[in-house]
């Protein structure tokens, strides 16, 4: 079993400005990142993920907590205990192109060797072999401004690989890459793992990103952490509405529990046959959420054993399935379906939910905490 690499315990960080007073930027974070990992931060704007990461690095000093890499405690809060960064074998990318424009290629991946005073035949050797493993050999003297943004991307790389880090961490690296050559990067960054062994900590607010590179991943919302798993746990079994809904396409339909039937909220003339789970029948206002995947419902012109009799708003033509926007009540459901199932707009269907993921209804002021965080 391997060794846990990097451990957070209980980490907070809190800012006060004269315009915001007090934010809780990460708030009572635990984590354990095993060796060889690679694992993302996954959540929206203004949620906590990069200054995690500098505290990590060891940027951004702690309000509460301590960290721990390779075993070694770095930050420890109650004891004033804090390791400088370039103490902390650590290789970082960051999103900005983050490369000395003033200094050939050479010079740029050759940098941090020179800080800790390498002799130059192994700063010769070492950068060689960086720069190989990135795909910029033959490339030592030109300088970055003439170069593309994934190459530059690539001098970043190689500079943090240069000095054989134990734990690379990764702030949306590919972000501002077109799609295309991000997945080509990411694809790049796996293999260098694979050659080199580091744990990646991989910072990003694009999902099917962190779904594709990670082993495993935290998905963290306003300052707390909300779900950490592998990326198949998290989506087949999201622990809020707020997962379900940052994690691939969900569609949701608000319903009232009434005589133990499901309503569709503001519609009491038709029930959706659903088993209701204990958790539903305990709330207050028999107020809830129903979640599921839009490729999860069946859309058929029969009923069925627990069809919902409704009708087709919409028809979408997507490239690779059709949508349909379905009545339930006043809201509207989305349901996609291979293009062989053909429904006009207007035509009778009835709709069967599996098995929905059941969530207490929304809560209006997290939406606006949200957007704040995100102003700041
Ligand atoms: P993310 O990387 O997930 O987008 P950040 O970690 O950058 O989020 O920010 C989390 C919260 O902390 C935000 O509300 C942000 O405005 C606030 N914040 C980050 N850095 C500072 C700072 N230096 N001073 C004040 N507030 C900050
Ligand atoms: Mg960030």
């Amino acid at each position: 079993m391997a060794e846990n690499q990097v451990v957070l315990r209980h980490v907070t960080k809190r800012f006060t400005t004269r315009t915001m007073g007090t934010v809780t930027a990460v708030d009572d974070f635990n984590l354990e990142i095993k060796e060889g990992e690679c694992f993302s931060f996954l959540g929206p704007s203004g949620c906590g993920k990069t200054t995690t990461l500098r505290m990590i690095a060891g940027f951004e000093d702690l309000s509460e907590g301590e960290i721990e890499l390779c075993g070694k405690p770095v930050s420890i809060k109650s004891k004033n205990l804090y390791v400088p960064p370039e103490e902390r074998n650590l290789g970082m990318v960051f999103q900005a192109f983050a490369v000395w424009p003033h200094m050939n290629i050479f010079d740029n991946v050759a940098f941090p060797l020179k800080i800790k005073k390498v002799a130059r035949a192994e700063i010769e050797s070492r950068v060689k072999a960086a720069l190989k493993h990135t795909s910029l050999d033959g490339l030592e003297k030109v300088f970055p401004s003439e170069l593309s943004g994934g190459q530059q991307q690539r001098i970043a790389l190689a500079r943090a690989i240069v000095t054989n880090p134990k734990v690379m961490l990764l702030d949306e690296p590919l972000s501002n890459l077109d799609p295309k050559l991000r997945e080509t990067m990411r694809f790049e960054i796996k293999e260098l793992q694979r050659q080199f062994g580091f744990t990646i900590i991989f910072v990003t607010h694009d999902q099917s990103e962190a779904m594709a590179i990670s082993d495993r991943m935290m998905v963290c919302d306003m300052g707390k952490i909300v779900q950490i798993d592998t990326p198949e746990n998290l989506y087949n079994y999201p622990n809020s509405r707020f997962v379900h809904n940052f994690l691939g396409e969900s569609t949701f339909i608000n319903v009232i529990i009434k005589d133990g039937k499901v309503f569709p909220e503001n519609d009491l003339s038709q029930a959706l046959n659903l088993e209701i789970p204990e958790a539903a029948l305990n709330s207050p206002d028999g107020r809830m959420v129903i979640a599921t995947r839009p490729n999860a419902i069946n859309l058929s012109k029969e009923r069925g054993e627990r069809g919902f009799l409704t009708h087709i708003e919409k028809r979408i033509f997507l490239t690779d399935k059709t949508e349909y926007l379905v009545a339930v009540g006043d809201q509207l459901l989305k349901i996609q379906t291979p293009h062989r199932v053909v429904f006009a707009p207007g035509e009778e269907c009835f709709i069967e939910i599996a098995a929905p993921a059941w969530y207490p209804p929304e809560d209006k002021e997290a939406e606006a905490e949200r957007a704040r965080r995100q102003r700041i």
